[in-house]
C-alpha cells in the first residue's frame, strides 16, 4: 500500500526536526512541497537526495492526478509545507482530502508530528490553554469585520483564548482595529504576540492590546506573527 507522510519541519531554526521526519523525507520517491526552494534549503542542510516538486492548492487537476497516479503505483510520498506542520493554515490538507475522496483507503496517509508556529505560540503563553480557539489568518480584505467581532465576542464571554496568525503588513492594522471594537472590554486582556520564534530575531511581546502596540510601533515591523489574546 503506497503511504503518503505528512511531515513537519522547522519553523525557522533548522535544527528543530525530528529524527524520524529526516528518515522519511531521505526514503521517500517524491516530497511535495508549496515551495521547492524553499523546502531545498532544508533538504541541503539535512543532505536529503529526494526529488521534489511544488504542489499547491492552485495546482492544476493535472498535477493532482499525476500525485494519484504515483500513488495508485505504490510510490511513497512525503508532502511539507514551507514551515511548520502542513495543514494548518496552509495547503496541506486540501491534498489530503482530495486523496481521501478519490483513493482512500487504499492510500495510507500518515503524521509525521513536529513544530508548527501554533504550539510553539501556546507553549510560551502562560495563558491558560486547556482550551483554545484558534481562528487561522484573518482575512485580508473582506468579512474582516466579522472576524474581529467573533474574536472579540468569544473573549467578551471569556470562554478561550483566540489565537491567530499574522503577517508583518498587517499586524499593527489587526490590533488596532480589534482594540476599536470593543475598547473596554478588551483592555484588561492579555495579548501575547510572537514574532519569529525560533529565529535570530524572535520576540515574544506581552501586556495589554495598548501596551503590544506600544512596543511594535516603535520597531520595524519584519517577520511573521502569532497573535493570542486571553485572560
Ligand atoms: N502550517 C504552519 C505551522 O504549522 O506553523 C503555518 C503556516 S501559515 C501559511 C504561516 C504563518 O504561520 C505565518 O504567516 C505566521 O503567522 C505563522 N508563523 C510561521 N512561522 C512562524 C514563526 N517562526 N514565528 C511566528 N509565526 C510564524
Amino acid at each position: 500500500m503506497a503511504t503518503l507522510y505528512i511531515v513537519a519541519t522547522p519553523i525557522g531554526n533548522l535544527g528543530d526536526i525530528t529524527l524520524r521526519a529526516i528518515d522519511i523525507l531521505k526514503s521517500v520517491d517524491l516530497i511535495l512541497c508549496e515551495d521547492t526552494r524553499q523546502t531545498q534549503k532544508l533538504l541541503d542542510h539535512y543532505e536529503i537526495k529526494t526529488k521534489t516538486i511544488s504542489y499547491h492548492q492552485h495546482s492544476k487537476l493535472n498535477k493532482a492526478e499525476y500525485i494519484f497516479q504515483l500513488l495508485k503505483e505504490g510510490k511513497n510520498l512525503a508532502l511539507v509545507s514551507d514551515a511548520g506542520t502542513p495543514g494548518i493554515s496552509d495547503p496541506g490538507n486540501q491534498l489530503v482530502r482530495r486523496i481521501m475522496d478519490v483513493r482512500y483507503p487504499l492510500i495510507r496517509i500518515v503524521p509525521i508530528p513536529g513544530p508548527s508556529a501554533l504550539t510553539a505560540a501556546v507553549s510560551i503563553s502562560g495563558l491558560p490553554m486547556d482550551r483554545f480557539l484558534f481562528l487561522g489568518f484573518p482575512p485580508v480584505k473582506n468579512k474582516r469585520k466579522k472576524f474581529f467581532e467573533e474574536a472579540v465576542r468569544q473573549l467578551a464571554d471569556s470562554k478561550y483564548p483566540v489565537i491567530f496568525y499574522e503577517s508583518p503588513y498587517r499586524i499593527i492594522k489587526t490590533l488596532k482595529e480589534l482594540s476599536s471594537l470593543r475598547a473596554k472590554e478588551l483592555s484588561s486582556l492579555a495579548v501575547v504576540v510572537c514574532r519569529e520564534l525560533t529565529k535570530k530575531f524572535e520576540t515574544i511581546y506581552r501586556g495589554t492590546i495598548e501596551d503590544v502596540l506600544e512596543q511594535l510601533e516603535k520597531e520595524e515591523i519584519r517577520g511573521e506573527f502569532v497573535v493570542i489574546i486571553g485572560k
